[in-house]
């Protein structure tokens, strides 16, 4: 067996440990003579496998009480229509910073559903390669709540600030954040937002799994017309079992948040890693000649960092001899071109050091 460095934006690589921990437990769960697989939700087996993950989420996040935990499906792109339903349901209108096509797509979604919106800033002025700064956000009167990306998986642009969801008229807001491809990546203060969502595929697990945290004063707000398994509420008081919930990732979440505490040693540890990896590529691409990135450092994203060759007829010869080397996955998103290195915390500093000799050596040798 061999296990290449798998650089996907996501779905993504996943710890080495816990999948052979899977595979250990795949044909008899801890003697229950099955596979969690096809275990019953409702089982006791089962029911604990998931509050333990909960549980570990809670503490990894350090999460407040006031925040429920729930394990839906759809992704993070039926949040992007979630969120209107649950938060909009009093009127107003859902604000947003648009940094890049995710946040778009988010906007696109509230738009098309009809809702009220109102882009509060935005990076396009710019090209996408700098965050807004705080001074350039700017509320509607009518905002009831502040949606941004934490970082844009695509154009690898990071906020370096959590932004203030205050109106003109002085009411804050609730903060609302898409943070599918930067979520466990470093220490983060849970009581600052209203809302934090992710699709698994990244930092979490498998994809099939979406995250949302929610404070628990946000649950009384949805549209009357909400299908129930859209509804934050109906999900929260169904311990996110309504329907029939995707048993298997969400266990395999359960396992990426053991791993986190007990190999890595929590977010602290895991933020110090990620830095690490980040800054070093960073540095390759910025003394190279071949290689670089347009993004402003403070913006530079810690987990998806896109770079371009100055002679892009030498993507294709870069591409196939980063598979030969066994470097997965660097293929920039199809709307930019280009590469992307996605780094997320089940990518070793070994896998860093690898990329960054074989870029050395491919400038050399091609550049
Ligand atoms: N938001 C961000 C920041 C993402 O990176 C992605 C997926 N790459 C999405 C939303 C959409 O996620 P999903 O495919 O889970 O719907």
């Amino acid at each position: 067996m061999t296990r290449h460095y798998n650089f996907c934006a996501g779905p993504a690589a996943l710890p080495q440990a816990v999948l052979e921990r899977a595979q250990r437990e795949l044909l008899d769960y801890q003697g229950h003579g099955l596979s969690i697989m096809e275990m019953s939700h409702r089982s006791d087996e089962f029911v604990a496998i998931a509050e333990k993950a909960e549980a570990d989420l809670r503490e990894l996040l350090q999460l407040p009480d006031n925040y429920r935990v729930l394990f839906l499906q759809g992704g993070a792109s039926l949040q992007f229509a979630m969120l209107p339903m649950n938060l909009l349901g009093n009127g107003g209108s859902a604000n947003f910073i648009h940094t890049g096509i995710w946040g778009k797509k988010a906007i696109a979604e509230a738009r098309h559903l009809g809702f009220d919106y109102y882009v509060a800033a935005s990076s396009e002025a710019n090209g996408q390669t700098a965050v807004p700064r705080p001074s350039a956000l700017k509320l509607s009167d009518q905002a009831a709540y502040l949606h941004y990306t934490a970082n844009e998986t695509i154009g690898g642009l990071e906020f370096d600030y959590t932004p203030e969801a205050v109106r003109p008229d002085g009411v804050e807001v609730p903060l609302v954040c898409d943070m599918s491809s930067s979520i466990l990546a470093a220490p983060l203060d849970v009581s600052k937002f209203g809302i934090i969502y992710a699709g698994a595929q990244k930092n979490i697990g498998p994809a099939g799994l979406t995250l949302v945290i929610v404070r628990d004063d946000l649950l009384d707000q949805a549209c009357k017309a909400i299908p129930s398994l859209f509804d934050y509420k109906a999900m929260a008081e169904g311990g996110s079992m309504v329907n029939t919930p995707p048993t298997y990732a969400w266990y395999l979440a359960g396992l990426v948040f053991q791993w986190l505490k007990a190999d890595i040693g929590g977010l602290d540890a895991m933020g110090a890693i990620n830095a690490r990896k980040a800054a070093k590529l960073y540095a390759a691409i910025d003394t190279s000649g071949l290689y670089s990135n347009p993004i402003v450092a403070a913006n530079r994203s810690r987990m998806n960092v896109p770079f371009v060759l100055a002679d892009s007829r030498l993507d294709a010869d870069f591409l196939s001899e980063a598979n030969v080397a066994g470097l997965l996955n660097l293929k920039g998103h199809r709307s930019v071109g280009g590469m992307r290195a996605s780094l997320y915390n089940a990518v070793p500093e070994d896998a860093v050091d690898t990329l960054i000799a074989f870029m050395a050596d491919f400038e050399q040798r091609r550049g």
